[in-house]
């Protein structure tokens, strides 16, 4: 059986703390990203199975009173791998894996909001927009070199892109900030931008709008979001649609609403009007006695599904409109139907008396 105080340099009546101190100071000292040579790794995977077993009290008890043996103690599982040594102390934070930083790295996707009508939304339409975004400089090929200009390696990090620092009691790592983490810099970097390897560019993207789509709908289009690092892929472009609002027509889902007056006589006697809207024309039969406020639904006349032939209905509101003005002849008229009105409203009446009561007959 390994002796874990003798690994971890304690007594075996150490305390927590003491723990703790030993195996920061030697996880400090052999920690993978720290100190590549292999023997090292092993002694880090060492220290961290007895730190493992000695700060927890159950295990502890278990080990000192000889019955540990036999438990097998899976490293990957306790540590996940080898974090960084962030990770060990902070366990679970950000994980940055340092050897990879010169590997290919996708671009930042970017996101757009675009506004347009509720026609373009019927429809479907081509719009062109400008996108600003980092994209590769082109004087030196997003390397962000001059041409006489090396690459060398981070003099204040030696290469690792991160620095590590006491402060008090905690052991702090944080990304260089001559190298921004890279662990190199530049001796003679591009002028055109500043070494960077990339520049805000503003550009025109064409985007296809299908008919149908509707607010908070999400276009991809693939390769027009940021340039990546190290030759990596571009991001991609998301186009969030927002509808604007319309004073006549209003949307619900693929259903398309609108109101209409109609006169008194149009609603007592029925109607056929037509309505034209977004390039369409459709006849809209006004039944005789519709009440104002009703929908009359014409199926398949509103917005396609995105994608397929399928359509919504169109809701037209038949609003009676009460005249303002009447001519002479119009009164005479209505006087007419009031005098008609009253004669019929008497039976009914008889039935509502219970309802109304006082009759202004
Ligand atoms: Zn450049
Ligand atoms: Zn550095």
């Amino acid at each position: 059986m390994k002796d874990y105080y003798e690994i971890l340099g304690v007594e075996r009546n150490a305390s927590f703390e003491e723990i703790k101190k030993a195996y920061r100071k030697l996880a400090l000292k052999y920690h993978p990203d720290r100190n590549p040579s292999p023997e090292a790794e092993e002694k880090f995977k060492e220290i961290s199975e007895a730190y493992a077993v000695l700060s927890d009290p159950d295990k502890r008890r278990r080990y000192d009173s000889g019955g540990f043996e036999g438990v097998e103690l899976d490293f990957e599982d306790l540590f996940g791998g080898f974090g960084s040594i962030f990770d060990v102390f902070f366990g679970g934070g950000r994980r940055r894996d340092y050897r990879d930083r010169y590997s290919p790295k996708r671009g930042n996707d970017l996101q757009y909001t675009l506004q347009i009508t509720l026609e373009e939304s019927f429809r479907g339409t081509v719009k062109e927009i400008e996108v600003e975004r980092y994209d590769n400089c082109e004087h030196c090929g997003g390397r962000g070199l001059d041409s006489n200009s090396k690459v060398v390696t981070c003099p204040d990090c030696g290469g690792r892109g991160a620095v590590v620092y006491q402060q008090g009691f905690f052991t702090m790592k944080t990304t260089c900030s001559r190298c921004r983490g890279s662990g190199q810099i530049i001796s003679n970097p591009c002028k055109y931008c500043g070494g960077r390897g990339r520049v805000l560019k503003r550009k025109s993207v064409k985007i296809k709008i299908p008919a149908g789509v509707d607010s908070g709908d999400t276009l991809r289009i693939q390769g027009e979001g940021e340039a990546g690092l190290n030759g990596g892929q571009y991001g991609d472009l998301y186009v969030v649609i927002d509808i604007k609002e319309d004073k006549t027509f209003s949307r619900k889902g693929q259903d398309l609403f609108v109101e209409i007056p109609i006169t008194f006589s149009q609603a007592a006697l029925g109607d056929k009007v037509r309505i034209k809207y977004f390039g369409e024309e459709v006849d809209i039969e006004i039944p005789p006695g519709i009440q104002s406020g009703d929908l009359i639904e014409v199926k398949g006349r509103g917005f396609p599904e995105v994608g397929s032939n399928k359509r919504g209905s169109l809701f037209v509101k038949a609003v009676v409109k009460t005249p303002k003005k009447i001519s002479m002849e119009m009164r005479k008229l209505f006087e007419q139907l009031s005098e008609l009105e009253k004669k019929e409203q008497v039976s009914l009446w008889e039935k509502l008396k219970n309802v109304f009561v006082k009759k202004s007959v």
